[in-house]
């Protein structure tokens, strides 16, 4: 199998970064003010410690487990690492995760929003936290449908006390992506939130223009996803 070589990352690391300036110029904003997510969910450890080695620091997972296996370890080995759970969170993974993370993207109910508040105290840790919007009300997906989007911001601030400073999306793949990040960008606004998880490689360039703070993105960076 191929594998892949620091250099390599560091080439589609490098493209990434400058299509994050360009956009972000475009847009009349500072590159800097967009966070790269590195998203190495199914993607082998040598993309993984690729990437580490090229200087990439900031790192997306969507399975908890599965993170928990990959990231231990490497947190041992390289100081300043940074992760953030993109996938959806059970509540009998919520230990687990407050442990292992820093950032949570997928807040999407009531029960999640309570059991992390009660892990937040018990490890005495407290993880910023995005809410995820449905902004595309599919049945399938996760996240908070736009309509109930302001009350339940509020519940998690409020009753929770959870520490939110942002919203997050995942477009339907038929639509176009730019109207669900204006509503992201919108529902934000209206709530006082500053962050805008949004834009995947397909799109990123495209979520920056619509404010988006934080990308998240995988096969540009890695290739292919490679296990199951
Ligand atoms: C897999 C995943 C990504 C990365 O997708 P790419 O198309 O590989 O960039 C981003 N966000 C979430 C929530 C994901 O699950």
């Amino acid at each position: 199998m191929h594998t892949m070589t620091a250099d390599e990352a560091g080439e589609n690391l490098r493209t990434v970064r400058s299509n994050i300036h360009d956009s972000a110029e475009a847009a009349g904003r500072d590159a800097d003010g967009v966070n790269l997510i590195a998203v190495s969910k199914k993607q082998s450890d040598d993309r993984v410690d690729a990437a580490i080695k090229a200087g990439q620091r900031i790192f997306g997972e969507n399975r908890v487990q599965e993170a928990t296996l990959r990231w231990g370890p490497r947190r041992q080995n390289w100081e300043n690492l940074e992760l953030h759970l993109v996938g959806p969170l059970q509540s009998n993974k919520a230990k687990d995760a407050v442990a292992l993370f820093d950032v949570i993207h997928t807040v999407d109910r009531r029960k999640i929003a309570e059991t992390l508040a009660r892990e937040f105290d018990r490890q005495n840790r407290q993880l910023n936290c995005f809410i995820e919007i449905n902004t595309g009300e599919e049945e399938a997906k996760a996240g908070v449908s736009p309509g109930q989007a302001d009350k339940f911001i509020a519940e998690c601030r409020d009753t929770f006390g959870l520490p939110i400073i942002g919203l997050m999306c995942i477009p339907p793949s038929s639509d176009e992506a730019a109207l669900h990040f204006a509503l992201l960008r919108d529902i934000a606004a209206r709530n006082g939130l500053r962050r805008l998880s949004m834009g995947m490689s397909a799109d990123y360039e495209k979520a920056i223009r619509f404010g988006a703070t934080d990308i998240r993105v995988g096969t540009s960076i890695f290739g292919q996803r490679v296990t199951s």
